[in-house]
């Protein structure tokens, strides 16, 4: 299946355009990883290749691309982070990818964050769950709500705990434009279990 998708679309490298990857591993070599802070780490900055690699899988329905990034990027954390990885393996960390609206999964037929996220924690051997967390499903679309007040706690709360949470647990994004997302899924957790030990994993940003 794979031989015969890459007679009809041939897989070149975003930025050298060596056939086999969608970045090879030499390219990919050359992103550097980003410290950890506290307890979240963003792997790479928002590099130009990232972000060819990521509207690759966006918007253009490839899933193996999912495939080659995840391998990749376990690669790294386990050569860049062994303690870390060290540390999540122990404590038995479960990996669990924040929520798309339904309708966008719908549209695009897959959510890009669990796909790679469950297949980085197969490569860490860490478990993985997304039965949790939801996004909230009976928000109201935000134009018909006519009272600002309403539209800011219709944006305040888009996340939903339908059973308890793991005690150690690594919340996964693709990209962290801003932390508000990270955060509000945090607080959804939090408000009714504080105890829970969560770190931010997102490839870039
Ligand atoms: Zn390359």
């Amino acid at each position: 299946m794979s031989l015969i998708l890459d007679l009809i679309f041939p897989v070149n490298c975003c930025s050298c355009g060596q056939s086999g990857h969608y970045l090879c591993p030499a390219c990919f070599s050359k992103i550097s990883s980003q410290e950890i802070k506290g307890n979240s780490l963003s792997l790479f900055k928002y590099h130009s290749h990232i972000k060819k690699i990521i509207s690759l899988y966006k918007y253009s329905f490839v899933t193996d691309v999912l495939s080659d990034l995840s391998t990749q990027v376990s690669l790294r954390l386990k050569s860049d982070y062994p303690n870390l990885v060290d540390y999540w393996q122990t404590k038995k960390y479960v990996i669990t990818p924040i929520p798309l609206h339904l309708f966008r999964q719908n549209w695009r037929g897959f959510n890009q964050s669990a796909l790679l996220s469950q297949k980085i924690a197969k490569n860490l051997g860490l478990s993985y769950s997304d039965s949790f967390l939801r996004r909230s499903q009976n928000r109201p679309p935000q134009a018909k709500l006519k009272d600002r007040s309403q539209r800011l706690l219709n944006l305040s709360q888009p996340f939903s705990l339908i059973s308890p949470p793991p005690a150690h647990l690594i919340l996964f994004d693709d990209v962290k434009t801003t932390s508000a997302t990270l955060n509000s899924a945090s607080q959804t957790i939090k408000k009714q279990h504080p105890q829970t030990d969560i770190f931010y994993l997102t490839l870039a940003g």
